[in-house]
């Protein structure tokens, strides 16, 4: 007998069967049970959600001889003929391989024709691949189907989907899955299979299924099939330590280990941004009641290694490079390029680079004579005055640092408990005491970062953040009055050269983006889709894809150009320019955030380009986190 996998044999085959979904599912089967389906529905959503499966129930219901409040029956000729592939009444096309026009108008001609049942359903998977023509011969058809037809058109990417067909349709979207509602499902259908599976392989299956329901099954069944978890499993965590230690070799290293043991590399890169982000909540004190009690130590251990601002980036360059895998010919590659990015410091921006950067910049910041109150006992530990004056001199961002220490300084509350630093309390404070000194990974004597053992979990109490994050993510407000009054009150006459690209692109991201967007939603969201190439001569270079994005951002440059002056404290000159995509992106990528879809870093790099609320209300990074991330919780904003 052939085996038929996990997925298809536990397909739903009824609404009630849907695993999550629970909106799409009410819609639907109130629109059957009151006679008011759509001509045309968009149903969008990450791949394995359920979307085709969910088609299939509705063309069932809309052609069962006994329908029971609006629930098919699942025997009735018509159900198993659907349920079986053979019904006249379920078409199925994959716009991604017929997306041209000659394509569509075939199945519009075939649209017209009768049905010896009640409704036609035309489901058109991938449907933002159809090219324009075939996009416009939709249309009309889209816009007054045959009574007999229902048009079911799905996507991963529905901001692809002309707004002329998005229109035309009703948009029901599905979410990733609960990790809870998975659990729950994998336990069942491993019991109804009769399969014997561990905890830690459903720990596995789980992580590998990121969310995707049919992803999950398939895990399951390579795991049952070889009897346990692949070996490949352990590599999430052998990669995330060579990225905590910058290790390239063994980043890749375990890469290929994962590959041989069969593992997606695409499966891989996204389980591995699962526990970043999980680190990433961890670190800004977010809840994480819904992990499991090891992933949340794990999460909290990496977070006590990798600063926020690191992880971060690590989210956004992993993410960029899961958004490339999808057309990648072989997605390998993306992988072991973000990992050597992720890694190695002849590669640009990468963490410990950064660090080390974001710690010179601290050094130069606590060395010059700002107008200062008394610096904390973390930082006073953290920049010595030699390495205050030895930095002070070199670093162009001084001015940008300085502003942004001096506001994340004025504004945070003290630890509740201020004992003195070698003498922690117990509960939050000595958290905060504990990770203070990691707050960089590149410390100053350079050692790689040494693992700390995993604490316990202690979700509720977590440090405050002017120490976990405050000082070093949390940018400062823009910009004006800080700026000026550390630089003596006037606004930066002098020239200098361009700040370095990747200092640029954090205080685009950070704070100018913010700034500028706090004005004009408009010119935030334009300038956004910009990104900056390596610097011109004596210049910034921000790209812009399309000729009108160019001159729709244009007018904004003297403001953009103001806004970088007050962050580095002189003049800095800006060019717009086309973007001809032959430049590759380089390493940093923390650019605009319009580009990049993926499930975790959609919602980091969205955050820049948030809307702002009011102009008394607090822009550090830390606030746009957790309005990016909602249900996360900052002790020290509560407590002030
Ligand atoms: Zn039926």
């Amino acid at each position: 007998m052939v085996h038929q996998s996990l997925y298809l044999r536990y397909r739903p085959g009824r609404f009630g069967e849907i695993v999550g979904q629970e909106h799409v599912v009410a819609a639907l089967r109130n629109a059957v049970g009151t006679d008011r389906v759509g001509h045309a529905y968009l149903f969008s959503g990450p791949r394995g959600t359920g979307k085709t499966s969910t088609a299939r129930i509705l063309a069932k219901a809309l052609n069962c001889e006994d329908l029971t409040e609006g629930e098919p029956c699942g025997t009735c000729s018509s159900c198993t003929s659907i349920a079986a592939g053979t019904s006249y009444e379920m078409h199925e096309l994959d716009a991604a391989s017929n997306n041209k026009v000659d394509d569509i108008r075939e199945l519009i001609s075939r649209v017209a024709i009768g049905t010896p049942g009640r409704v036609k359903v035309y489901v058109l998977d991938e449907v933002h691949m159809l090219t324009t023509g075939a996009e416009n011969a939709l249309l009309k058809t889209l816009e007054e189907p045959p009574p007999h037809v229902t048009f079911v058109l799905c996507t991963t990417e529905p901001h692809k989907v002309a707004p002329t067909i998005r229109s035309r349709t009703q948009h029901l979207h599905f979410e990733l899955l609960d990790v809870d509602d998975l659990e729950r499902h994998v336990r069942a259908v491993a019991t109804d299979a009769g399969l014997e599976i561990s905890d830690a392989d459903v720990a596995y299956v789980l992580d590998a299924g990121g969310g995707s329901a049919r992803d999950t099954l398939s895990a399951l069944d390579a795991t049952a099939a070889a009897g346990r978890a692949p070996d490949g499993a352990d590599a999430v965590t052998a990669l995330l330590e060579a990225v905590a230690t910058a290790d390239a070799a063994a980043a890749l290293g375990a890469a290929d280990a994962a590959a041989r043991a069969g593992r997606e590399p695409r499966v891989l890169g996204e389980a591995v941004l699962g526990r970043l982000r999980n680190a990433f909540l961890a670190s800004v004190g977010a809840p994480l009641e819904h992990l499991a009690a090891a992933e949340r130590a794990a999460a909290e251990h990496l977070a006590g290694r990798l600063r926020p601002r690191a992880l971060t980036l690590a989210l956004e360059l992993l993410g960029q490079s899961l958004v490339a895998m999808r057309e990648a010919p072989d997605p390998r590659v993306d992988l072991d390029l973000a990992l050597v990015r992720l890694t190695d410091p002849e590669a640009g921006l990468t963490l410990q680079s950064l660090a080390e950067r974001v710690e010179r910049l601290e050094r130069a910041a606590a060395g010059a004579p700002a107008a200062d109150a008394a610096p904390s006992p973390t930082m006073a530990r953290r920049a010595p005055a030699s390495a205050a004056a030895q930095g002070a001199g070199t670093r162009p961002g001084g001015a940008f640092a300085e502003a942004r220490r001096a506001h994340s300084r004025a504004k945070p509350p003290e630890p509740p408990t201020p004992g003195p630093p070698e003498a922690p309390q117990p509960g939050s404070s000595s958290e905060s005491h504990r990770r203070a000194p990691r707050e960089l990974l590149g410390q100053s004597d350079d050692r790689p970062v040494e693992p700390e053992p995993p604490e316990p979990p202690e979700p509720h109490a977590r440090a405050p953040m002017n120490s976990a994050a405050g000082q070093g993510a949390a940018p400062g407000r823009p910009l004006p009055g800080d700026a000026q009054q550390d630089r003596g009150g006037s606004p930066p006459e002098v020239a200098g050269p361009p700040p370095d690209r990747d200092e640029a692109v954090l205080a685009w991201v950070e704070e100018i983006l913010p700034s500028l967007s706090s004005v004009s939603k408009t010119a935030g969201a334009r300038l956004a889709t910009g990104r900056f190439l390596p610097n011109a001569p004596g210049a910034l270079r921000l790209a812009f894809a399309t000729p009108g994005a160019l001159s729709g951002c244009a007018k904004y440059r003297s403001e953009v150009e103001a806004a970088f002056g007050r962050c580095f404290g002189h003049s800095v000159a800006v060019e717009f320019t086309a973007d001809d995509k032959s430049t590759p992106e380089p390493p940093s990528s923390v650019d605009g955030g319009a580009t990049v879809r993926s499930r975790y870093l959609g919602e980091v790099t969205a955050a820049a380009a948030l809307p702002r609320r009011g102009p008394a209300e607090d822009r550090s990074g830390v606030v746009q986190v957790q309005q990016a991330f909602p249900g996360s919780r900052l002790v020290e904003l509560e407590a002030g």
